[in-house]
């Protein structure tokens, strides 16, 4: 870390725990340490807690306290809906089809594959266009050939791009489809209410909305079955087996409703970052164009391709300068090939090698914005400058 100031421009990979929900956690680290599924008064203070987290979160979600199952993660979240809808589906003599699109996360995408790779579950990609959009007619028609669900995801991680789920939802349920949406990205920036965007399961992740990794939930609407991936005691209506992390689940609940409490603020200054980022970077580099949705996208993020530039190369360059960015999706960073993600949208090879993700958080700056402008055209520069003299 030798460079002279730091900026943190990777919100959509974590957020920092805000102190406020540290505080709130720490009692479930010492004091309150019982099983929440144990008879006593020390388990009885823990389930309390759980309880209360649940309340407040169903609150924001517009639904019911038992229509919500804790996880450790998004991924998890993931994949107890697809599984447990897949194999409920398969059990029951329902249609089993899976459908998603080709822009979702890794946690979905490996696991509508794993469904029909090793255990021959039809699985069909409904397609995208340009800006990641999915065309609601196509995927009305995919949905018509029936299915057990459709799980495409609220807001792209690596494009921004915000779904039109609503509409999602109605086209599934006309045919007798459940709906998944990961919204993970969503949380703490887009409206979670349930109702609202008819959506049958839902997935969250504490640590994209300034709460602590390793803790995410599920939605699951009243009635429904979920055959569970983690099988053993009873605990989340038997669909999530193994004892509560009281402290995370707190902490989640803490993170969520000061996202929604002070949503307005934060989405105003996530947004006035991000078009600072966003006409910084389209003024000052003449091979960037945005990637993603111009409009109907996630307030935090601005996400571009920087023709002839190899991302992962520009990053460890960000990074040395203090930067930190990211090529595409977290987990892809380190990874030379090229994103699936810019490749679903149209990009070439070399496009979906440049791809580059900036997320703006609640601590960021004018001055951050101003500093990894320069820090960025300085890189582009260098780095174009050693292409040209290479081809000669
Ligand atoms: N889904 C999306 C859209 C994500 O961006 C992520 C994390 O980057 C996940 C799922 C996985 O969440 P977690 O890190 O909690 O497993």
């Amino acid at each position: 870390m030798g460079a002279s100031r730091q900026v943190y421009l990777d919100h959509s990979a974590s957020t920092p725990v805000d102190p406020r929900v540290i505080e709130a956690m720490l009692p479930y680290f010492g004091e309150v340490y019982g099983n929440p599924s144990s008879a006593h008064r020390y388990g009885s203070r823990a389930e309390r807690a759980i309880e209360d987290a649940r309340i407040t979160i169903a609150g924001i979600l517009n639904c019911q306290p038992s229509e919500v199952i804790f996880t450790s993660c998004g991924t998890e979240s993931d994949n107890l809906a697809i599984r447990g809808a897949g194999w409920s589906a398969r059990h029951s003599g329902q249609p089993s089809r899976l459908v998603t699109s080709p822009i979702e996360h890794s946690a979905v995408t490996n696991t509508v594959h794993q469904m029909g790779a090793l255990m021959g579950f039809a699985t069909e990609i409904a397609p995208v266009d340009k800006f990641g959009s999915i065309d609601s007619e196509i995927f009305a028609e995919i949905c018509k050939r029936g299915g057990a669900l459709a799980s495409i995801i609220y807001a792209s991680n690596e494009l921004g791009t915000i779904q039109d789920l609503p509409l999602l939802s109605r086209i599934a349920h006309a045919h007798d489809m459940l709906m998944h949406t990961d919204a993970v990205q969503a949380g703490g920036q887009l409206d979670l209410d349930v109702e609202r965007l008819g959506v049958d399961m839902l997935s969250l992740s504490a640590h994209k909305f300034y709460g602590p990794k390793g803790v995410g939930l599920l939605y699951v609407k009243d009635g429904l079955e979920l055959a569970p991936s983690q099988s053993g005691g009873s605990h989340e209506h038997g669909m999530r087996a193994g004892t509560h992390n009281t402290a995370f689940i707190v902490g989640m609940a803490k993170a969520l409703e000061l996202a929604y409490d002070e949503k307005d603020d934060r989405i105003r200054h996530f947004a006035e970052m991000r078009d600072q980022l966003i006409q910084g970077i389209l003024d000052r580099l003449p091979c960037a164009a945005l990637s993603g949705h111009p409009d109907r996208r996630l307030p935090s993020h601005a996400s571009f391709v920087l023709h002839g530039i190899d991302a992962n190369t520009l990053m460890m360059h960000l990074d040395l300068a203090g930067v930190a960015a990211s090529s595409g999706s977290a987990c892809k960073t380190g990874n030379p090939e090229p994103s699936d993600i810019l490749l679903a949208v149209g990009y070439s090879e070399d496009e979906a090698k440049s791809g580059l993700r900036l997320s703006v958080g609640a601590q960021t700056s004018e001055d951050d914005i101003s500093y990894a402008l320069d820090v960025l055209e300085t890189a582009v520069e260098k780095l174009g400058k050693l292409k040209r003299e290479m081809a000669r």
